[in-house]
């Protein structure tokens, strides 16, 4: 199906994105790279009467990893990140970047669409939870900053006021003694996570100090598993704790059945995935070298 007619504008800076949303009101949306929304569009679930095309915004592609703290500009794609130096210095990125759908799409589509679509399947909101990012926003009444935590209020519904784009995530690099970990399982390339999770931990001397636990495509939002990082949390990772950090990821979900499995398949991968994420991220806070990446069927 074509989508229904729109009008067509280009932004060439933030200013002049947020002046048109801000002018053209109701109807208009946003097109970063376009690989959630087009299909929107063709599918006729949305019907815009004017696109602003943030795409070619100078210098919102940008990540900035000199200091403590990492800023990747919001049209900064997959693959950038992923072949970036900072995919390097934090494995838990490159796991991510680099499994999102295929080439295709790794090249065109944004880390801030993929925030901003308040899609729960997509990559980046469940891995961004587990290292406390923020979401830096500009609209018509100036900057904010907003916590992922919570970012998602619902399906596709977020905490974006009207007029209002995402500038860049940011957050703090993980402290030495940390290993963080994001498996995925699904289908085949191009299609979403079946589930996802997320994990990263700060270890000393062996102990827990601080635990991260994020899932994907395992309910209506990202969900944060707080009372699975408890589980963890100022203990070694025994087998046990790690069993019952497991279990509790599966309560904190709420998955549903549809054409990716059955909600009793989801929940056996949520525990099978938790604990592989524990254990990788756990190697890794040591020093160990591991690659991993998305599984398919
Ligand atoms: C075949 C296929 C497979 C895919 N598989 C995966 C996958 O496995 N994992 C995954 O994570 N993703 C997957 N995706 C989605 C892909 O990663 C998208 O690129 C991403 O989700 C959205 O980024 P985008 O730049 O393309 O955003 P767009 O499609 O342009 O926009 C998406 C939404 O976000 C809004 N938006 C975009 N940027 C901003 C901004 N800066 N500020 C405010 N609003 C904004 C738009 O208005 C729109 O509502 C897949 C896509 C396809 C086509």
């Amino acid at each position: 199906m074509y989508p229904a007619p729109f009008q067509y504008h280009r932004a060439n800076t933030v200013d002049e994105a947020i002046r048109m949303l801000s002018d053209i009101g109701e109807g208009a949306r946003v097109l970063a790279g376009g690989q959630s929304y087009l299909a929107i569009l063709k599918l006729r679930f949305d019907e815009p009467t004017d696109l602003v095309d943030i795409g070619r915004i100078p210098d919102l592609d940008q990540i900035d990893d000199a200091g403590e703290t990492v800023t990747i500009g919001a049209l900064t794609t997959h693959n950038q990140i992923g072949s970036s130096t900072l995919a390097g210095s934090i494995p838990i990125i490159s796991d991510c970047a680099n499994g999102i759908a295929d080439n295709q799409v790794r090249n065109r589509g944004t880390i801030g669409g993929s925030v901003a679509s308040g899609d729960p399947s997509c990559d980046w909101p469940a891995l961004l939870h587990t290292l406390d990012a923020e979401i830096l926003c500009q609209g018509p009444g100036g900057t904010r900053t907003l916590d992922i935590n919570g970012f998602v209020e619902d399906l596709y519904q977020t905490g974006l006021k009207p007029g209002e784009i995402i500038t860049g995530l940011q957050f703090k690099k993980p402290a030495h003694g940390s290993g963080g970990a994001y498996c995925t399982f699904k289908r085949c390339a191009p299609a979403y996570p079946t589930i996802s999770v997320g994990v990263q931990l700060t270890m000393t001397d062996g102990q827990v100090d601080a635990a991260r636990i994020a899932l994907g495509s395992a309910g209506l939002t990202p969900i944060r598993a707080n009372a699975a990082e408890a589980e963890l949390t100022g203990g070694s990772l025994t087998a046990d704790q790690i069993n019952k950090a497991a279990e509790a990821a599966v309560a904190a979900a709420d998955p549903f059945d549809d054409q990716r499995g059955s909600v009793g398949f989801k929940q056996q991968l949520i525990a099978t995935l938790t604990k592989r994420a524990i254990g990788i991220a756990q190697r890794r806070a040591s020093g160990e070298t591991i690659k991993n990446s998305h599984e398919y069927y």
